[in-house]
């Protein structure tokens, strides 16, 4: 089927819709069976210039619109959103390949961006204070940074959007939207919500391309850009850093995680095979919030590893779109290449499949649900993000072992604790090194919640209050009166 008379399929700059300058268009593929989609626009390095354009002739008014009138037109964004919530679904499930439930629950999820901004972009407060000396005041003023640059990729093409396009209206940024080109399709649908809603021309404008790294690199190369947000792989975000030093932009980065997900013996098993579920299987395991390595205490070890087999065994895989689908393909080819390499490796350094460890002979990109009992710390999955739907189990004895095996990686985004002991869940919480930790819990995405990693997993926080700040600037003015 083609999306192309469902959804516009242009470049958007300064409020139309139009044709890159390369006459060539990028192909869309249906990942649940390899079936050309549509195709879209491809932005060559002068259509991104008119984008900055678009963006920088915009920045004044916006910044100016008062922050009620901004916050209404987020939250008309939401309310549109809502009511498109069951196309969208479907044309992310078309795209990227994930489940439908996992599709409703993103658009549920990118929506709240909206509404959390918009009740926020009125919350730009700032501070006075008294110097110490007494002999002035301190008052310190947030103000928009500027014309931004929002990357995003394509494992959530709907909230890794509105994530950053929502904190930027908020707080009086104009931006451009690069999308990743595995799906691009969503980018564009919600740029046609945000146009009925009222957004003004140019304040956001996407744009899709086969020259990624030069139509970034002219944005980066402009001194009028002063933002740089991304969400996606810590390869990429090192590349990006290096680059938006020229012109010193100003960087917030959501990169890459290998999650732990530690299972003492005193848990409640029921809840922690629940919590595994969630934590590995949300978007088929392709999500950097994925538990990558599922520690258990050796006393409950064979019991956990039976349940959760039964449960990964019993998903129905198939067609993102189709309503019975728990788990559906990999975004590409190259994904499966990857997944199935890395369970191999693990095999033959001794782990043992107790499911799945294949894909199925089908058309489309799948793999099937695998777990991984007794896996080893050199295998390459303990040190490299899986990204499918595949839970290798880890055997530890001690609290501080497994605080150790669990820190040593260079990643740091979210980690996962199942223990009935309030004390011990607090006490290994401090001493996991992560952004964010979910205690008795498989789920820590909330809007209203600031996510981010430390180490290599990123820099910066997106969602509440704090995700707003990253798009703001501290104006320092020094009186008396
Ligand atoms: P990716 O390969 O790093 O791509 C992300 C984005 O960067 C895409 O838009 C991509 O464009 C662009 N890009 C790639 N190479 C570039 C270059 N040389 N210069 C400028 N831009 C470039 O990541 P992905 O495969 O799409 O996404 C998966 C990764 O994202 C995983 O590592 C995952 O953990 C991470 N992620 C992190 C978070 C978080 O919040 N921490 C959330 C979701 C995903 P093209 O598509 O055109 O290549």
């Amino acid at each position: 089927m083609t999306t192309e008379n469902l959804w516009p399929t242009d470049l958007f700059i300064g409020g139309k819709w139009r044709e890159g300058t390369n006459a060539e268009r990028i192909e869309v593929i249906n990942p649940s069976d390899g079936a050309t989609l549509g195709s879209v626009a491809d932005a060559s390095p002068e259509d991104a210039t008119s984008a900055v354009d678009a963006a920088a002739a915009a920045a004044h008014g916006w910044a100016a619109t008062p922050a009620r009138q901004r916050g209404e037109i987020l939250r008309r964004c939401w309310e549109l959103m809502v009511r498109d919530a069951h196309a969208l679904a479907r044309l992310i499930s078309l795209e990227n390949g994930k489940a439908l439930k996992d599709s409703r629950g993103e658009v549920a999820y990118a929506a709240e961006f909206f509404r959390w901004f918009a009740e926020e972009a009125v919350r730009g407060h700032g501070d006075l204070a008294v110097a110490p000396s007494g002999a002035n005041k301190i008052l310190v003023q947030y103000q928009p940074i500027g014309v931004s640059l929002l990357i995003t990729p394509w494992n959530f093409p709907a909230a890794m959007a509105t994530r950053k396009i929502a904190p930027a209206l908020a707080a009086g940024c104009t931006c451009v939207l690069k999308p990743a080109t595995e799906t691009p399709l969503t980018a564009y649908a919600v740029a046609a919500i945000l146009a009925e809603a009222g957004v003004p021309d140019g304040v956001v404008n996407v744009l899709t391309t086969s020259s990624t790294g030069p139509v970034v690199n002219a944005m980066l190369d402009d001194p009028r850009v002063r933002k740089l947000s991304f969400t996606g792989s810590t390869e990429v975000g090192k590349i990006l850093l290096r680059k938006a030093a020229d012109q010193v932009i100003h960087c917030s980065m959501e990169l890459g995680g290998n999650a732990p997900f530690v299972v003492f013996d005193d848990a409640d098993l029921d809840g922690a095979v629940e919590g595994a579920m969630i934590a590995k299987m949300r978007n088929g395991g392709e999500a950097c919030t994925a538990a990558n390595r599922i520690y258990v205490q050796c006393g409950i070890a064979a019991e956990f590893t039976r349940r959760l087999t039964e449960r990964m065994a019993g998903l129905t895989v198939g067609p993102g779109p189709d309503e019975t689908t728990d788990c559906g393909p990999l975004v590409n080819a190259a994904a499966v290449k990857k997944v199935s390499e890395l369970v191999d490796d693990a095999v033959a350094k001794g782990a043992r499949v107790t499911c799945g460890g294949k894909s199925p002979a089908v058309a489309g990109y799948y793999y099937l649900p695998t777990v991984l009992a007794n896996v080893p710390d050199t295998a390459d999955l303990a040190r490299e993000e899986i990204f499918g739907p595949v839970a290798p189990v880890y055997i530890f004895e001690t609290e501080e072992e497994v605080i150790r095996r669990a820190n040593n990686t260079e990643y740091g985004l979210v980690a996962y604790v199942y223990t009935q002991n309030l004390g011990r869940g607090l006490r290994v919480a401090e001493k996991l090194e992560s952004g964010m930790l979910a205690l008795n819990r498989g789920l820590v995405s909330d809007p209203a919640a600031p996510f981010g990693g430390v180490k290599q997993s990123g820099l910066g926080r997106e969602g509440a209050r704090h995700g707003m700040l990253e798009f703001m600037e501290a104006k320092y003015i020094a009186t008396s009166w």
